[in-house]
């Protein structure tokens, strides 16, 4: 790359915004080649001060105003750059003028709106917030074609399929399919599932992550999303969009062309290398990640039980009926899975709330921003009294 490519990230803090900034660490020696101009986080201040005083940017966005005099206390007269509050704060680095990449590391559908700015704003946007696709997928995809932004997948699955599909023609594509590992429970005997704990939830077999995506995975309500994500991102019609499980999670995506040939992403499974595609995007570079050793693997595909995985087929209708109901799947399974984890409900009301929920909602046609977001303010509340 000839000159520094300026970065903003948006959720600096979390799991996807760490290994980000291993991946400049790494890819700024032996010379600089990014600078992070802007940084929003939420509520982790001593990490946020730590990533501050690595890379210096000039903008930081915090939640809570009522943390900015201990960042300061915290940060000293050493960094110079200007803190900005909530929603205003997160808007303000989405449509930075100096960032030429806005990276969204946002989890939940928080991560919407800065999307959309960024959009707007004309920036190219490395996504790794999904709920942004999954709950407002006709809103990205008006912005995408009244703006002059991009869009850029980080999401392990759809970074492989985006790069599959590179110099490809449209009516080339028969099908495509996207590969789940099944999770810490897919040989865990059905009748044990009311008794399966937290710990066990928590054990992913083959990606590291942060708590909600791995319940997610156990659920396989992860998947279902990114085949929501899939649908807007590629303009694919759901019933091109194929999921296999694959516990091995070294393939990452297939593509079928009309000819019946298939395309296949394979890597070690280490996010740090989709992060790196769509920072470097269109260039590649160099890394020190582990290679592939396929002597060592026995690749395995198959089909989705729907009797391990009831809540999958729930999230993917709600994904083809649209409007406000993957909105309202979504922030129901954000809480089910929080209180999954505290302990208040058993796993298995993860899926059969999902599907009470979705039930009790009439979905709005053609939502605006306003209205997705009240209707997961809707079903926040029916979530959080919702018997597991
Ligand atoms: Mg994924």
């Amino acid at each position: 790359m000839s000159r520094l490519k300026r970065l903003a990230i948006l959720g600096s803090t979390g799991s996807i915004g760490c290994q980000a900034f291993s991946v400049i660490q790494s890819l700024n020696q032996p010379e600089p080649r990014f600078s992070v101009e802007a940084l929003a986080a939420g509520e982790n201040l001593d990490l946020l001060v730590a990533q501050i005083n690595a890379v210096q940017p000039k903008l930081v966005a915090i939640k809570k105003s009522s943390d900015i005099a201990r960042l300061e206390k915290i940060l000293g007269r050493e960094w110079r750059g200007e803190i900005l509050v909530g929603e205003d704060g997160l808007q303000a680095i989405a449509q930075l003028p100096s960032a030429d990449l806005v990276l969204n590391g946002l989890v939940g559908a928080a991560g919407l709106s800065p999307t959309l700015a960024s959009l707007y704003a004309g920036k190219t946007v490395a996504l790794a917030n999904k709920e942004s696709l999954v709950i407002g997928g006709h809103l990205i995809k008006r912005a995408l074609s009244e703006g002059n932004g991009k869009l850029i997948p980080v999401d392990s699955e759809h970074s492989a399929l985006f790069q599959l599909f590179e110099g490809r023609q449209f009516s080339e594509i028969a099908r495509l399919v996207l590969t789940a590992s099944g999770g810490p429970l897919r040989t865990r005997p059905l009748e044990d599932f009311s008794k399966v704990t937290v710990a066990e939830v928590l054990k992913h077999p083959t990606w590291q992550m942060g708590k909600r995506i791995t319940v997610d995975s156990a659920t396989l309500v992860n998947k279902a999303f990114e085949v929501i994500e899939a649908h807007w991102l590629f303009d694919l019609p759901f019933e091109k969009i194929h999921t296999l499980i694959h516990p091995q999670s070294l393939v990452h995506g297939l593509v079928e062309l009309i000819d019946g040939a298939v395309l296949a992403h394979l890597s070690v499974t280490d996010m740090k290398l989709p992060i790196q595609y769509a920072l470097t995007y269109p260039e590649r570079m160099a890394t020190e990640l582990p290679r592939l050793d396929l002597i060592k693997h026995k690749l395995e595909f198959d089909p989705v039980g729907e009797k391990r995985y009831p809540a999958f087929r729930t999230v993917v209708e709600a994904g083809k009926v649209g409007g406000t109901l993957p909105a309202v799947v979504n922030a129901t399974d954000e809480v089910l899975v929080q209180r999954f984890l505290n302990g208040e409900i058993p796993f298995t009301g993860i899926a059969q709330g999902i599907q009470e929920i979705a039930e009790q909602h009439e979905p709005m046609k053609n939502p605006t921003l306003e209205e997705i977001l009240e209707a997961d303010r809707w079903t926040r509340e029916r979530a959080s009294m919702q018997i597991g």
